[in-house]
């Protein structure tokens, strides 16, 4: 399973990502983890990170690609994995499909945890205290001003990603404001359709489901849904139990998330 969370910062990513890490048994792979170890080891991409961070911008696309892409070559990877905090901007994206493209990989799914911004520094804060009782250090882009800052940063050069997954057909919407159960209930329905999407072959149609299809085309207009069809609630084409077809790719649409 290869999955990505997107969501602005505190919308519950990393809760997620553990629950589905420990789950699937496949990788969450962080940019924000891989990042904050290379500011603690004091590393070359440490040290151009850390102030970027600090302030709570984003760290330039060819350092966080670099990561990606020689984290994606290592062999525990091909169990599948969670990207949490990556791509966060569209050529992020683009490269990404370019390197799974290239080991002839895609994604299963992209989930957009979606959230109001008057909650996140709530939870921000909370992550902060939480962090704070476990006697761990807390984070330093876990305060007001950063937060703005890292909010900025994702309605200008994240949410158009829901856009470009939504175009590919890839993308879920969830309500990020869900309790934690309720929001991997949530994600759990979609990776079980996903995952029963994905295996089945879609089957060619058989003979009389040709003629249905003929018959339900002949009474409509052209230009017009098969109302008939619908408003007597029998099985179309396609919708009976145990046959598999390509989703329809979302339409592109204006999200709140896609402010900015
Ligand atoms: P996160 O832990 O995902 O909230 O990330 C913390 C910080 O790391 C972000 O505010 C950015 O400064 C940096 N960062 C993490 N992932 C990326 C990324 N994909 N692109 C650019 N910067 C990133």
């Amino acid at each position: 399973m290869r999955l990505i969370l997107l969501g602005p910062p505190g919308a519950g990513k990393g809760t997620q990502a553990q629950r589905l890490v420990n789950k699937h048994k496949i990788l969450q792979l962080s940019t924000g983890d891989m990042l904050r170890a290379a500011v603690k080891a004091g590393t070359p991409v440490g040290l151009k990170a850390q102030g970027i961070m600090e302030r709570g911008e984003l760290v330039p696309d060819d350092v966080v690609v670099a990561i990606v892409a020689d984290r994606i070559d290592q062999p525990d990877v091909k169990k599948g994995f969670i990207l949490d905090g990556f791509p966060r901007t569209v050529p992020q994206a683009e490269a990404l499909d370019a390197m799974l493209g290239k080991k002839g990989l895609g994604l299963d799914r992209v989930i957009e945890l979606r959230v109001d911004d008057g909650a996140l520094l709530n939870r921000i804060e909370k992550r902060a205290s939480d962090t704070r009782a476990r006697g761990e250090p807390v984070r330093a882009d876990d305060n007001p001003e950063a937060l703005k800052k890292r909010l900025d940063a994702y309605y200008a050069q994240t949410a158009p990603l829901v856009g470009y997954y939504a175009r590919k057909g890839k993308l879920s919407a969830i309500d990020g404001m869900a309790s934690i159960p309720q929001v991997a209930v949530a994600i759990d329905g979609i990776l079980g359709k996903a995952a029963g999407g994905g295996k089945k072959v879609p089957k060619p149609p058989s003979r009389s489901s040709k003629t249905a299809r003929a018959k339900v085309k002949s009474r409509v207009k052209p230009g017009r849904k098969p109302k008939a069809a619908k408003k007597s609630g029998k099985s179309v084409v396609g919708k009976k139990k145990g046959i598999s077809r390509p989703r329809p790719k979302a339409p592109a649409r204006r999200t709140r998330s896609g402010r900015g």
